[in-house]
C-alpha cells in the first residue's frame, strides 16, 4: 500500500503572481514513512504549511532547486524548523551550488549560518544519484539538468518508500529530457505558460504535454503556473495536456494532496 502523499502548498509562478500572491508560491511537500521533505520553499512556504496543517517541525530535508526567489525565500524559516528552532542539528539540505555557496560575488541565498544548522548539506550535481539517510528511513535522489535562467538548477527524481517522484524544478523543454524522467509514479512539472506563449527558461503548456508523453508517469502534475496560464485556465490546459500526451495529468491548486485515493483528482 502506498503510504507516500505530495501536498501543495503554493501553485503559482511567474512575477507577477509572486508579488500579487493570487496562487502561493511555497512549493510542495512530501510526506512520507521514510522521510518529510520540503520542495522549493518560495514566499510563503511556512505560512502555507501551517495553513494547510503541514508541520514544518516535521520536517527531515529541504530541497531548492534554484536560487530564485520564488523558489528560496523561506529557506531559512524551513532550516530553522527542521533544526527544531535551531537547537539540534538535524536533517538533509539539497541545493543548487549557486543557492548554497553563490557565484563569483559570492552572493548565496540560503546563509551559511543556516547551513550549519542542519546535518547534512549536499550541492546538487547533474548527472548524480545520492542516497540519504533519515532519522526513520532513507531516499534516494537523481540530480537531473534544467535550462533555466540562473547558474545550477536542477530537476530530480527522488526515490522514497517505492514512490518514484520526478520534478522538473525551473526548465525549459530540451531534448531528451522525457527520457531522463521516465519511470516516475508521479511526475510534477513547473508550468507557466499556456500553449503558443513560448517564454525562454520555462515550459507551456504545449512543452509539458510532449513531456508527459515521452516520460509516461503514472500520474502526472503541473504547478508553478503564471498569470497567463491561470487566465488560459489550469484545469483547460491540464486535459489538453491529457489529451496530446495519454497521460493523466491535473493542474494542482493550492491545499492540494495526492497520493492515496487520488482518483478523485482526476
Ligand atoms: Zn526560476
Amino acid at each position: 500500500m502506498e503510504m507516500t502523499e505530495i501536498i501543495f502548498i503554493g501553485t503559482g509562478g511567474g512575477r507577477i503572481n509572486l508579488l500579487k500572491q493570487f496562487r502561493g508560491t511555497g512549493g510542495f511537500r512530501i510526506n512520507s514513512k521514510g522521510a518529510n521533505v520540503h520542495v522549493d520553499p518560495g514566499p510563503g512556504a511556512l505560512i502555507g504549511s501551517l495553513r494547510f496543517k503541514q508541520d514544518p517541525l516535521k520536517l527531515d530535508a529541504l530541497i531548492v532547486t534554484h536560487a530564485h526567489i520564488d523558489h528560496c525565500n523561506d529557506a531559512g524559516l524551513i532550516i530553522e524548523a527542521i533544526s527544531r528552532h535551531t537547537l539540534k542539528k538535524r536533517g538533509i539540505v539539497i541545493a543548487s551550488r549557486y543557492a548554497l555557496e553563490g557565484g563569483e560575488k559570492g552572493d548565496r541565498t540560503i546563509t551559511i549560518y543556516h547551513q550549519g544548522k542542519v546535518a547534512e548539506v549536499y550541492a546538487a550535481k547533474i548527472g548524480e544519484r545520492k542516497k540519504f539517510k533519515t532519522e526513520r528511513g532513507w531516499f534516494e535522489i537523481e540530480i537531473i539538468e534544467a535550462k533555466h535562467d540562473i547558474e545550477d538548477a536542477f530537476g530530480f527524481k527522488l526515490f522514497i518508500d517505492g514512490t518514484t517522484i520526478g520534478y522538473t524544478g525551473d526548465t525549459e523543454y530540451y531534448r531528451g529530457m522525457d527520457q531522463k524522467y521516465r519511470g516516475c509514479d508521479y511526475l510534477i512539472a513547473n508550468c507557466l505558460k499556456p500553449q503558443h506563449d513560448e517564454y525562454p527558461g520555462h515550459m507551456t503548456s504545449n512543452d509539458v504535454a510532449v513531456l508527459m508523453k515521452g516520460a509516461k508517469p503514472k500520474m502526472g502534475i503541473m504547478t508553478h503556473m503564471g498569470m497567463s496560464l491561470l487566465r488560459a485556465g489550469p484545469k483547460k490546459e491540464a486535459a489538453m495536456i491529457s489529451k496530446k500526451s495519454g497521460i493523466d495529468v491535473v493542474a494542482a491548486y493550492d491545499g492540494m494532496k495526492v497520493g492515496e485515493g487520488l482518483e478523485k483528482y482526476m
